[in-house]
């Protein structure tokens, strides 16, 4: 008998129809013959309500309340959706994190799991029952619920699917697979038939949000047979695996990202140590540090710009006002109306015309670049955000299109 994990996304379950689709699609798994673990993410738009709620009260509370909180959406979707495969008439349980086994650190509101103690699962699985699990949530060693980062119940149920040696792992949105760029934005944008973990993995990070990219990490760490599947249709989805052996060049697919802040410390002194008194501050509160340029050094003075997350950039403002007298930097500038663009294939960096076509798109859509970044598997600008739409269609033309 095989092992089945699949999840359901917000979109898929999102009224009583849906609900209801989602059931029936997970009783024909399970009446072919197989076990069946599901993991649920809250209905709709359930996590964001739940947010403003907490917001409507208090604008600063404790990530372990705002845990509290939002654990509950997928509380509700995991009982609904079980009274609905009740319904059908199959024997099914649900059970929340906790009661699923999942362990996590103690990083509330963007906890890692640690493991996931199967037996209760197992147990179920033994009597045959539909297994449904919410998403999304774990507890501490201190018990208390913990939730794992924006989109994270992608990776509930890659682990579940790790944890349990299931045969596939088959993750089920409002789209039907894995796509040159986010449909929404790009309209003539393909479906990719499958990426690599690597890729995907890039461009999940780089904003992409079809898969949590922890998901995508897990997948590849525990070899994990991931597919990327509608919930709505039957179409053949995107399978993400380990990478073909002989690959060319390819752009796979071009992202955004939003969740973008720059800062720019201008006419910082031009002597050694002064990027290590800057970023080891900032390493110091655990701030990822993304994208970084430093100007050339004029009479004895340099500008430093980088990028980090929206949410860190008050952090920082706070932490370089409070150490201007070690960075003495003349002025300090700060935009979060920027995004970064991003377009991510295998063998980038052995490709010198791939940043030339990218940067020749935007030049062609009159759209300004602030900063660059290259690596092996990827190459960002940072653009303005009003630009950044428009930056994505003019550069998937130039790649995706003659394909
Ligand atoms: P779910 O609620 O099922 O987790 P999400 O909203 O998190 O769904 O993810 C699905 C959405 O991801 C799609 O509706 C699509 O707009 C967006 N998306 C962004 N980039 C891509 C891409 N490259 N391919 C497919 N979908 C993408
Ligand atoms: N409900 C959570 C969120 O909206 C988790 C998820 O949907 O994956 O981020
Ligand atoms: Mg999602």
């Amino acid at each position: 008998m095989k092992l089945v994990v699949q999840k359901y996304g917000g979109s898929s379950v999102k009224d009583k129809e849906r609900v209801m689709n989602v059931a029936r699609r997970i009783v024909e798994t399970y009446d072919a013959g197989n076990n069946v673990v599901v993991a649920v993410s809250a209905q709709g738009d359930t996590t964001d309500e739940l947010i403003e709620k907490a917001k409507e009260i208090n604008e600063n509370a404790s990530k372990r309340e705002m845990d509290m909180l939002l654990s509950t959406g997928e509380q509700i979707s995991i009982s609904l959706l079980a009274m609905a495969i009740e319904k059908i008439g199959r024997p099914v349980i649900s059970l929340t994190g906790w009661q699923a086994g999942f362990k996590t650190d103690k990083t509330f509101g963007n906890a890692r799991i640690s493991r996931i103690d199967t037996e209760r699962l197992k147990d179920e699985l033994d009597k045959r029952k539909i297994v449904i699990v919410a998403g999304f949530q774990g507890i501490n060693k201190n018990d208390d619920i913990t939730t794992l980062g924006r989109g994270g119940s992608d990776t509930s149920a890659v682990a579940l699917a790790a944890a349990l040696n299931a045969d596939v792992c088959e993750i089920y949105t409002d789209v039907d697979g894995v796509y040159t760029a986010d449909p929404r934005i790009v309209k003539n944008a393909k479906k990719l038939k499958d990426i690599s973990y690597d890729e995907m993995l890039e461009l999940a990070s780089l904003g992409a949000n079809v898969l949590h990219n922890r998901s995508v990490e897990m997948a590849k760490k525990y070899n994990v047979n991931l597919a990327v599947k509608s919930s709505l249709n039957k179409n053949e989805g995107t399978i993400v695996k380990g990478a073909n052996k002989v690959e060319k060049m390819l752009v796979r697919g071009v992202t955004r990202d939003n969740d973008v802040a720059r800062i720019s410390l201008c006419g910082v002194e031009d002597t050694p140590g002064k990027a290590f008194t800057i970023f080891s501050l900032i390493s110091k509160e655990n701030i990822g540090v993304d994208l970084i340029l430093q100007s050339i050094g004029r009479d004895g003075k340099k500008d430093i710009s980088f990028t980090v997350k929206e949410e860190d950039l008050d952090t920082v403002l706070k932490l370089i006002e409070e150490n201007n007298d070690t960075i003495c930097a003349d002025d300090v500038k700060f935009s979060k109306d920027i995004s970064k663009v991003s377009i991510v294939g295998a063998g980038m960096v052995t490709n010198a015309g791939v940043a030339t076509k990218m940067f020749e798109a935007l030049y062609n859509a009159h759209i300004n670049i602030s900063m660059i970044a290259t690596s092996e598997i990827k190459i960002s600008v940072l653009v303005d955000q009003k630009e950044a739409e428009r930056a994505v269609v003019a550069i998937h033309d130039a790649f995706l299109l003659e394909n």
